[in-house]
């Protein structure tokens, strides 16, 4: 047997920053009681992000393929429930409109519940869509309970994810990680050494004279991409013309002591040239403005920044620079890039540790029988890849269907051409009000219809099946949806206790 095809017996992760502690948590785990060697190194003198707040849903699926109490979790992370996004003139400047986890109304006669609603505006009625959203109608009211009952009930389609603390998540999972016998290594890689013709990774050495070997890499170096790119030169997809956001200052501020009410959910809101976000947690509130560079100065994003804070900042402003876009090979050769070395879309629906969590699952399914598999890096990087392009052309839409105009930032991704995939699923959406899945992508229908109705692009027609409803018959269904949500959400706990009681406090 060759090297390349000998089975992978060590794997040497580089960077321990949320993507590597992920990693690594998710590979003791999977590996443990066997003999694969598993070694981390990192450098505190480097430091990381650390900024990563915000999640969706598919954390709950990591957290469970490792086990983890949530209550642990909680306490361990100062994580609060998120029940979506509320998004604050992302229309005209003068809107607001929810992106909720979870579904809205309850689908019938074998089609969409929004279908119904549109039939209802069609005959004049003009409900919100907000009404028939419970993530939304608890959120507004700062409620919070776990979904739960009989898969019709109202509070059984709610979806959640959670806001914590990044560097204290990275920290949870590097005592699990250690626990399932991950080694870790301090110290900074100075070289990263190339072995034979392969051109594969044999080895990195650190500062100090060490040197460890492995079969596999994975680099989680974050945006140096110091194995995947810095030593394989694997290339980037630049997509910036689409998203041209490339800067982000961001600082922690105080939460009000005189108000407990905990907030259940992230907001975005628009400024000049980018948007703002801010995400409670349980000890303070994370805040950033990411902005394009070209269209307002560094000083001038913090001084936006600072002066809507809804309380003392805890620190200095940070400033992070960054190019949207992904790698053109995520794994090449023995390397896999996971985390902010593969890529970044800008956090705007906060997507970057879904696409860590996603990644590490990729590679456990298709986990390498030799160095050189290369049937599995080609699908890997397919199925990546298209995941990478489809939250992509999600968050263009974010930009593009807005009529913000006579700001430069704003005139520029209002006029832009965005991919066909967008384009056409922007024109069927249009024409019939359907939302059509493709390639398996992370945000589904209501995801769409939130983002799509929220800014203002509404279907002509609906589906021709909602007529089998009469008017008021759809009217009183509408209507007793509607009643069932509110009457759930306000029956639901105060998110501050919720969170209280789960932790202990
Ligand atoms: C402005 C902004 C906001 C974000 N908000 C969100 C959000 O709300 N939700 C979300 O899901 N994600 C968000 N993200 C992304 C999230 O922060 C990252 O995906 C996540 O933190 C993972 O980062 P990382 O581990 O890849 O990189 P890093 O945190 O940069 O870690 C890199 C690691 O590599 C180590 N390293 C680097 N070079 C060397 C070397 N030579 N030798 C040894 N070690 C080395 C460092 O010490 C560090 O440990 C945001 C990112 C930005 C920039």
């Amino acid at each position: 047997m060759s090297n390349a095809e000998q089975g992978i017996k060590n794997i040497v992760i580089v960077g321990g920053g949320t993507a590597g502690w992920m990693t690594a948590a998710a590979l003791g785990n999977v590996f443990r009681g066997t003999d694969m060697q598993i070694d981390l190194i990192e450098s505190e003198e480097i430091g990381t992000v650390g900024v990563g707040e915000a999640t969706i849903p598919e954390i709950l699926k990591y957290n469970a393929m490792l086990g983890i109490n949530e209550a642990d979790f909680l306490r361990a992370t100062k994580a609060t429930f998120k029940l979506g996004i509320e998004f604050i003139g992302w229309k005209n400047g003068q809107d607001r409109y929810f992106h909720p986890f979870g579904v809205y109304g309850m689908d019938m006669e074998g089609i969409s519940f929004h279908h119904f609603w549109l039939k209802a505006r069609a005959d004049g009625q003009d409900i919100p869509l907000a009404d028939f959203c419970l993530a939304w109608q608890a959120g507004v009211n700062g409620r919070f309970a776990h979904p739960a009952g009989p898969p019709n009930a109202p509070l059984a389609t709610l979806g959640y994810a959670y806001h914590f603390d990044a560097v204290l998540y990275a920290r949870f999972l590097r005592q699990y990680a250690e626990g399932h016998g991950v080694k870790r290594h301090e110290g900074k890689v100075v070289e990263v050494k190339q072995g034979g013709d392969t051109g594969n990774i044999a080895a990195v050495r650190l500062q100090d004279g060490r040197e460890l070997s492995g079969d596999l890499f994975i680099d989680c170096t974050g945006f140096f991409g110091l194995l995947i790119e810095k030593t394989l030169e694997a290339g980037y997809d630049d997509w910036s013309h689409w998203l041209p956001c490339n800067s982000a200052v961001a600082v922690p501020s105080e939460r009000d002591p005189a108000n407990r009410a905990l907030r259940p959910y992230t907001t975005s809101t628009t400024r000049k040239a980018g948007w703002q976000w801010n995400i409670p947690l349980q000890h303070r509130t994370g805040n950033g403005y990411v902005y394009s560079n070209q269209h307002i100065s560094d000083d001038e994003a913090a001084d936006t920044l600072l002066s809507n804070l809804d309380g003392k900042p805890l620190a200095d402003v940070r400033q992070l620079r960054f190019t949207t876009g992904k790698r053109k090979q995520i794994w090449k050769n023995n390397c896999i890039a996971i985390g902010l070395s593969a890529g970044f879309l800008e956090p705007l629906e906060s997507t970057s540790i879904h696409l860590i969590q996603s990644a590490i699952t990729k590679l456990i399914n298709l986990f390498p029988n030799s160095i050189n598999d290369s049937v599995s890096r080609s699908i890997f990087n397919r199925l990546i890849d298209q995941e990478f392009s489809t939250i992509r052309n999600f968050l263009i839409l974010h930009y593009n269907a807005t009529e913000r105009s006579g700001m430069s930032f704003w005139d520029h991704v209002r006029t832009m051409d965005v991919p066909d995939f967008l384009k056409d699923k922007r024109e069927l959406f249009e024409h019939s009000g359907r939302v059509n899945r493709e390639d398996n992508e992370i945000f589904t229908e209501p995801s769409w219809l939130a983002v799509f109705t929220g800014q203002g692009v509404m279907p002509r027609q609906y589906h021709p099946i909602a007529n089998v409803l009469g008017a008021e018959e759809n009217l009183a269904r509408l209507q007793a949806i509607k009643g069932a949500i509110a009457q759930t959400a306000n029956a639901m706990p105060k998110h501050e206790d919720y969170v209280g009681r789960m932790i202990g406090a």
